[in-house]
């Protein structure tokens, strides 16, 4: 399997900023799933605080390697992640976000 070497490249939702870890951590839209499972427990938006506190950072952690390894599964199992049983709420919510960005 060939994995790109992918320096901070744009997030390819539709804000079209960088792939930061502040932005998919607390402004990708395309992670918001993630965000309220991990993030919003922790009680605030304020990303030092989140990444300076143990509980923070794990969360931060965690979310990170998801989006990473989505990301990559998308490039070489597209159709795979349609077909996921387990996905189907996000399958759901992501496509109507998908929607109302464009
Ligand atoms: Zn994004």
């Amino acid at each position: 399997m060939k994995v790109p070497d992918i320096l901070s490249p744009n997030c390819d939702c539709s804000r079209g900023e960088s792939m930061t870890v502040e932005h998919v951590l607390l402004n990708c839209p395309k992670w918001s799933t993630e965000r309220e499972e991990l993030i919003h427990p922790l009680r605030t938006t304020d990303i030092k605080k989140i990444l300076t506190s143990k509980r923070g950072a794990k969360a931060a952690i965690r979310m990170i390697q998801r989006t990473k390894i989505l990301d990559q599964f998308k490039r070489v199992v597209d159709q795979d992640i349609e077909q996921r049983p387990r996905d189907e709420n996000r399958e759901e919510g992501e496509e109507a976000r998908t929607k109302e960005e464009e």
